[in-house]
């Protein structure tokens, strides 16, 4: 028998029993006669003594010992003397009576204890190793018990789990796809799957009626810290839903992970036009865990003969509850903050509504005190407030104010991991202008459906029509998307006509979706939520790498198994690839 219990669960209940435990070395402590060593597994660690009156050979077997050698031990539970009550084990100690060495172990390269010495880079060359620490682990399975919830709320409300190919085509979710030769067919190539987007539509024409799926989605792009070239969505779709169904269904499943994972109960999440979201937060996902919404200052503080306002296309400001006593250098670091080419802003301008009620503005040569009371009424400042204005055109200054905003929240702590604050962002345009092509792109993908009362500007001001389209958002991060899908064809060759497809492109590259339209297809939609992403926020980590048993590092390399990699010539030859 290899073992009778975990190393997690011996309490005082088995004293006097006895047990055989396996596990890892965690630590050992030599006290001349006694020695201790700490035994660990996936569930905890216990404490063995190897005392004065054991065998001789037993006690120099036990001082031999390394780090991370695995061992099993056969022994009695006792009292110990010394009690450690922060683990369940605390309060007993296996008297060892026979040990074994399965296997012994090289020093590992970084200590295996939850804040280690080991640098990115090396725990990730033995990311084996860095999973046997606790912080990993547990992030590990907080995504399990994620995974088995999403299941379980799916399950009950009738989706079906349906596995889409991962060999395909490629699907326009404005992401490079990954490619893979195909050898049988020379010369040409799969797609991996940016989503299964397409897959799921036609499972609605297919009948299925309520989809989803846990499935590894793939996009060539560059990695920021929330972004890994192979990621894992929830993926669903409905039939015979509109959008209000889709956001009660949806809300039911995060409401539901959030109470059994967290104990904690969300309440309704609030929604918000995309327009209000960038008009008074410059963003499309903003966090809303505290207030500190944009006001808007062009007819207070144009006409002044403060060229920066004057010329701007949008003045305007946010206010600093409280951070009116701000010193100079303060001040200063707000304003390098927002010129940092990252930011891009030309400069900052403050006003503080001192504690003595004395109101005082760094551009104070151009307002009269008037003027900087109605600047003040605008924010409905009080004593104490500094507000902080910057200008320019609309979209690029909005996008400024919104890194302030995150900034200056940040600085007064109101950015806490343990607060969630959900929110859907829905009507999103359907459309966006890119510079750089001269031409409309799909803001969701080419599959989302225009607002009814919209369709009529399709011809005349693409760029206002408005999408059956929404994003949930928690605490500044976007964690799901999704839309109601066109299903008719005609309105579908309209849009890919939209976005620049030629009618035979369209018919080549989606051809199979817009005859599937044609038998029968029922209206539909659904949403995906970026799973590694949700995992990360329960976790309360920045990076979505923790939440990953086995991810690339930024240059999308894994450098554990180091990966990319070449192949050899046989293997290109096979493929009728010749490398540049
Ligand atoms: N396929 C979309 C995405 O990955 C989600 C959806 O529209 O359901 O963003």
């Amino acid at each position: 028998m290899q073992r009778t219990h975990t190393c997690g669960e011996l309490t005082t209940a088995q004293l006097g029993q006895t047990v055989v435990l396996s596990g890892w070395v965690h630590k050992s402590r030599d006290l001349g006669g006694m020695t201790f060593i700490d035994v660990r597994d996936r569930y905890g660690i216990t404490q063995l003594v190897f005392d004065a009156d054991a065998d001789e050979t037993l006690r120099n077997n036990a001082r031999d010992l390394g780090r991370e050698y695995v061992i099993k031990v056969t022994g009695t539970v006792i009292e110990r003397e010394n009690k450690n009550l922060k683990i369940p084990t605390g309060e007993i100690e296996i008297k060892v009576s026979v040990l074994e060495v399965l296997n012994p172990s090289k020093l590992p390269p970084f200590t295996i204890e939850d804040d280690t010495d080991g640098g990115d880079d090396l725990r990730m060359k033995y990311r084996y190793l860095d999973l046997r620490r606790n912080p990993v682990r547990n992030n590990l399975i907080l995504r399990h018990r994620l995974a088995q919830e999403v299941r379980r709320y799916l399950d009950g409300e009738s989706f079906l789990e349906v596995e889409t190919p991962v060999l395909i085509k490629s699907t326009p979710e404005g992401a490079r796809d990954f490619v893979v030769p195909s050898r049988m067919n020379p010369g040409e190539f799969y797609a991996l799957p940016q989503s299964p987007q397409t897959f799921k539509q036609l499972l609605m024409v297919s009948g299925f009626d309520r989809y989803f799926q846990v499935v590894k989605c793939f996009r060539d792009e560059d990695l920021r810290a929330d972004r890994q070239p192979e990621f894992t969505q929830i993926d669903c779709e409905m039939a015979f839903v509109d959008q209000e169904d889709i956001l009660h269904t949806f809300e039911g499943l995060v409401t539901h992970l959030f109470k059994t994972v967290k104990g904690i109960d969300l309440g309704a999440i609030p929604r918000m036009p995309y327009a209000d979201a960038m008009r008074l937060y410059g963003s499309d996902k903003p966090d809303i865990r505290f207030d500190m919404p944009f006001v808007e200052l062009n007819r207070i503080l144009q006409g002044a003969g403060f060229p920066v306002f004057d010329q701007a296309e949008l003045v305007v400001g946010i206010r600093a509850s409280g951070c009116a006593s701000y010193t100079r250098k303060q001040l200063d670091a707000l304003t390098d903050f927002v010129r940092r080419p990252q930011i891009g802003a030309s400069g900052l301008v403050y006003l503080r509504y001192n504690a003595d009620g004395t109101l005082k503005s760094s551009v104070d040569k151009f307002f009269g005190p008037e003027q900087l009371q109605q600047w003040a009424a605008a924010f409905d400042a009080k004593p104490g407030d500094l507000l902080l204005v910057m200008a320019g055109t609309t979209d690029k200054v909005r996008k400024q104010l919104c890194e302030l905003r995150l900034e200056v929240a940040g600085q007064l702590g109101l950015r806490s991991k343990t607060t969630f604050a959900p929110l859907w962002v829905v009507d999103f345009p359907l459309l966006e202008w890119d510079e750089e092509s001269g031409r409309y792109h799909a803001m969701h993908h080419p599959f989302t459906s225009p607002k009814a009362v919209d369709i009529p500007l399709l011809e005349s001001d693409p760029g206002q029509v408005r999408a059956n389209a929404y994003d949930l958002v928690i605490n500044g991060v976007e964690v799901g998307g999704g839309s109601i899908r066109i299903h008719q064809r005609e309105l579908q060759s309209r849009m890919f006509d939209l976005l620049g497809f030629s009618p035979d492109e369209a018919q080549k590259q989606f051809g199979f979706l817009m005859d599937a339209f044609t038998y029968g297809a029922p209206p539909h939609g659904g949403i995906a939520f970026g799973f590694d992403r949700l995992v990360s926020i329960f976790a309360g980590l920045d990076s979505i790498r923790d939440v990953i048993a086995f991810p690339k590092n930024n240059a999308g390399r894994d450098v554990m198994i180091e990966s990319p990699a070449s192949i050899s010539q046989e293997q290109l030859n096979e493929l009728a690839i010749a490398l540049k």
